[in-house]
């Protein structure tokens, strides 16, 4: 099957001044798109065009899991912003609270890992197989759903995220990212597992 490129789920503008218009432009139509072509190409006439987004990520390496990876990663992450100011859910605060101490604490934490994670990558809130919340980085287009984990929430710490509003400065833009995660998108996936379908993750 070919895979497309879903719309954005809120206007292009919607997330200014946090981000730009033209910055979601050239990440949503040129960078996310560009995976989802290239993928498209690579696995035309092989066994992986039968096969789901994420059934492939598990069973490639190389080029076609670099372009399936960072297409699932970017379907995932639009799902993770919002225009308006959400609140997580009392389980999901709940939750947090018991593993970080506090969601300030939970906060400091993500927002120190983004900030560290060398290079090109993503930082990411996690279910590990065993049902255990925890913050990971990984690095150019790995994904926790390769080693199957369930992604709750994640940033794209990639340049081309944040250069044109922010330049060398990610601090700022993982500060403007706190203020617009979609707290209702990551509580539903926390809540019910099967919510992952809903953004574009299934199993
Ligand atoms: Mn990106």
């Amino acid at each position: 099957m070919q895979h497309i490129l879903a719309a954005l789920p809120y206007a292009m503008n919607a997330l200014e001044p946090f981000l730009m218009q033209e910055t979601l432009y050239y990440h949503h139509e040129k960078h996310h798109a560009g995976y989802i072509n290239k993928l498209n190409a690579l696995i035309k006439g092989t066994d992986y065009e039968e096969m789901s987004l994420e059934y492939i990520i598990t069973q490639s390496d190389g080029a076609i899991f670099n372009n399936a990876a960072q297409t699932f990663n970017h379907n995932f992450y639009w799902n993770c912003l919002s225009p308006v100011k959400t609140e997580p859910s009392e389980a999901l605060r709940r939750k947090i609270s018991e593993v970080f101490g506090s969601m300030e604490k939970f906060k400091e934490e993500f927002l120190s890992s983004a900030l560290n994670n060398f290079g090109s990558g993503w930082t990411w809130l996690v279910l590990d197989q065993h049902e255990h919340l925890k913050i990971i980085n990984t690095s150019n287009a790995q994904t926790p759903i390769a080693h199957f984990e369930t992604p709750l929430l994640t940033c794209d710490v990639w340049e081309h995220a944040y250069y044109l509003d922010y330049k060398n400065e990610r601090a700022k833009y993982l500060e403007g990212f706190w203020e617009h995660i979609n707290w209702e998108n990551v509580s539903k996936v926390f809540a019910d597992k099967e919510h992952l379908n809903i953004i574009g993750f299934c199993k």
